[in-house]
């Protein structure tokens, strides 16, 4: 492979990089009322829109009520990272809430 091969290798291995750390941007934390812990920047504008209807938050008031025992409630890919909702679109904390909260079945 020639020199400028490798640099396109290079520069190539770099974007993977940088969009690797994009997706762990979209990130999980501890889930403050203040400041979302699953956000994306991906999220359109539809859904942002639904999450503010539905009163979304990261770490749910409602005792025994959280995303994690809803039943549109998809598990992250390791323990306590966020998840996704079946009612709209974006990551959700295992530990939030929304006004459509249904038990699982
Ligand atoms: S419907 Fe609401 S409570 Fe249920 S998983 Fe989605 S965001 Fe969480």
């Amino acid at each position: 492979m020639s020199s400028d091969g490798n640099i396109e290798r290079r520069e190539f291995l770099a974007g993977i990089g940088v969009a690797a750390a994009g997706l762990f941007a979209v990130g999980c934390g501890g889930g403050t009322k203040r400041q979302s812990a699953c956000v994306s920047t991906t999220i359109a504008d539809q859904d942002r829109l639904q999450r503010i209807k539905k009163h979304y938050v990261d770490m749910s008031t409602v005792a025994d009520k959280n995303c994690l025992n809803c039943h549109f409630y998809t598990e992250g890919l390791r323990a306590g990272a966020c998840g996704e909702c079946s009612q709209f679109g974006g990551p959700v904390h295992p530990k939030g809430y929304c006004d459509d909260w249904k038990a699982k079945a």
